[in-house]
């Protein structure tokens, strides 16, 4: 019998989703808690609702986290944002509880399997998917799969003594371009004296601003806020160069709350990578946003099950 169900659990720095996701109709329930200190007690208690679904048509349940995991093992190596996880099998903790099989990969690589299977990429044979937010990951699609590897694209060094990034390298793609650089980048330039309307801003509680605050300063033509997104932008783009050299790709993705500010951001990295990139290979390149946002994760681990499970039992 076909197993047509899956359940996907999607960890991230500031929230766990629990998903029950159908391989015909898509996602059919959705819970999300806030990340705590203690993710683990909250994936239980996700799970526990999760247990109550009593139907043989489940195939299995996949993991998306954020962060380096080992997919043969099952451990997340390292999740910079979730510190109490590191080293924990998640895999065979979950199987314990569950007569089911598990699976776990990295968030950005769900994603970009995600947008493969349903979504932008599914015209293309080879694409790089980038995810912009707080922090900035990849996933590589080639001749129509998911290629096992980290692609941290966030962590490419871009920059000669640059930024310290949270990874503990300086001068990242992520230390440079996320959502996080950019608060950085105006809040330095704030406390420095320069004149903008983000000062008028949580009076003048330089670190409640976000990049969706600068993003909406920027197009009231605030210059420091215009600066902000642009220098990021062109961060980006030296990192998209990188990836078109590399890659070749027919399309590189990208998904994040980060491209909400396109017309500003993306466009000054577009600038940038066709500077900076080869003209042969930057020609046949697309540069294209998500069609599933925020749920590809979710899409693409439950693709995953389906794939790797779904004909088993
Ligand atoms: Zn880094």
């Amino acid at each position: 019998m076909k197993k047509n169900l899956a359940i996907v659990l999607d960890i991230g720095g500031t929230n766990i989703r629990l998903a029950l996701v159908s391989s015909e109709r898509g996602i059919l329930h959705k819970l999300k808690e806030p990340t705590t200190n203690e993710p683990l007690k909250t994936i239980h208690r996700m799970l526990e609702v999760a247990s109550e679904i009593h139907t043989n048509e489940l195939a299995g349940i996949g993991i998306a986290v954020a962060g380096i995991v080992d997919r043969q093992s099952g451990v997340i190596v390292k999740s910079p944002n979730l510190l109490s996880l590191n080293g924990v099998n998640l895999v065979s903790e979950i199987s314990q509880n569950f007569n089911l099989p598990v699976l776990i990969d990295n968030d950005a690589n769900a994603a970009t399997y995600g947008e493969k299977t349903c979504g932008a990429g599914m015209k293309y044979e080879n694409f790089v998917m980038l995810t912009l937010g707080t922090g900035i990951g990849g996933g590589v699609v080639i001749n129509n799969d998911l290629l096992p590897i980290a692609a941290e694209i966030g962590h490419m060094t871009i920059i000669t003594n640059g930024n310290k990034c949270s990874c503990g390298n300086t001068g990242c793609l992520e230390a440079h371009a996320s959502a996080r650089a950019i608060v950085d980048y105006a809040i330095t330039r704030l406390k420095s004296g320069l004149e903008s309307l983000l000062a008028t801003l949580y009076n003048g509680n330089y670190f409640k601003i976000t990049a969706q605050d600068i993003y909406r300063i920027a197009l009231e033509g605030d210059s420091l806020a215009r600066d902000a997104l642009r220098e990021a932008g062109k961060s980006l783009g030296i990192g998209i160069a990188n990836v078109v050299n590399i890659f070749n790709p027919q399309a590189i993705i990208l998904t994040g709350g980060l491209i909400g500010s396109w017309n500003i951001y993306v466009d000054s990295a577009i600038k940038e990578a066709s500077r900076r990139s080869l003209p042969e290979l930057f020609t046949k390149t697309t540069i294209i946003p998500s069609l599933l946002g925020d749920d590809a994760g979710i899409i693409g681990a439950a693709n995953l099950v389906f794939r790797r499970f779904s004909q088993q039992n």
